[in-house]
């Protein structure tokens, strides 16, 4: 049976860990060949080994978001070895340290700005002409509940976040006509190894943070890999520009 992006070559940054790594498995599981990137390369391999082990096809290729000539490189590595790009999933992020606006680091905030904002600016910089040379593509950025709220304590990454959301509108009007859809996902509360850190691997920390969701648990990262490769395919034709919450009904309280 055809799966949702049957043929299509996607990339995953961040697709590693967590979030990545389940899109990117979730990718090749709907038929698409997969370029897995990760500025940690073990993670990524393991990632690849994991596509393969289910008989699809998937390679790493290693880039840091945030340095543009690997952001370029990566895109060409991508064209390289399957001869097109047609989706792309942004994900690479860090949480940052938490401190109240006027304590914040600042080498800290433009770390947090340099590789989750500039990084998705830097990725779709590069893969836009790549998939318009292809006749278009689909892109989604992965945002946050954090995109669209604030977080005392987190100020470089809601900021970094809701950056996101607005380079994804604007590229969704821009090649709007180009056949080139851009879209974000605001997951909520995802028990991946950076919430691990986030609560500190305490289990009381967790609890609370699985309570603050209306559904009363955390997300895992199928569910945003679901949405993500759906927002990718075909069967959303008509959705560009939209900023779609995975996060359990957590910002419509
Ligand atoms: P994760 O488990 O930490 O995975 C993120 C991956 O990105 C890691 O492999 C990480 O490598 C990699 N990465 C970090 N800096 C990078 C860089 N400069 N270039 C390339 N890759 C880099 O985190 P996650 O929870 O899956 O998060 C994925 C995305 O979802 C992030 O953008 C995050 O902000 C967003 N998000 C997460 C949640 C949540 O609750 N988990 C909620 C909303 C949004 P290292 O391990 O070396 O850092």
């Amino acid at each position: 049976m055809p799966g949702f992006v049957t043929d299509k070559v996607a990339l995953v940054t961040g697709g590693g860990s967590g979030i990545g790594r389940a899109t990117a498995l979730t990718f090749a599981r709907e038929g698409a060949r997969v370029v897995v990137s990760d500025v940690v390369a073990e993670a990524g391999r393991e990632t690849v080994r994991l596509i393969a082990e289910a008989g699809d096809e998937a390679r790493f290729v290693a880039a840091d978001v945030s340095r543009a000539a690997e952001v370029e490189a990566l895109v060409a590595g991508c064209v390289e070895a399957y001869g097109r790009l047609d989706c792309a999933h942004n994900n690479a992020g860090i949480e940052g340290p938490g401190a109240q606006t006027v304590d914040y680091d600042e080498a800290a905030w433009e770390r947090v700005i340099a590789i989750n904002l500039t990084g998705v600016w830097l990725c779709m910089k590069y893969e836009i002409p790549a998939m318009l040379k292809h006749g278009g593509g689909a892109i989604v950025n992965t945002s946050s509940a954090a995109g669209l709220l604030g977080f005392r304590g987190g100020s470089a990454y809601v900021a970094s976040k809701h950056g996101v959301l607005g380079l994804t509108k604007t590229a969704a009007l821009e090649y709007a006509k180009a056949g080139l859809r851009v879209n974000a996902v605001c997951p909520g509360a995802i028990d991946t190894p950076m919430m691990g850190r986030i609560t500190g691997h305490k289990p009381q920390r967790a609890e609370r943070m699985a309570a603050s969701e209306p559904v009363g648990r955390m997300g895992n990262p199928q569910e945003i890999a679901e949405a993500v490769v759906w927002l990718c395919s075909d069967a959303a034709s008509f959705v560009t520009g939209h900023a779609m919450s995975v996060d359990g009904g957590l910002v419509v309280q």
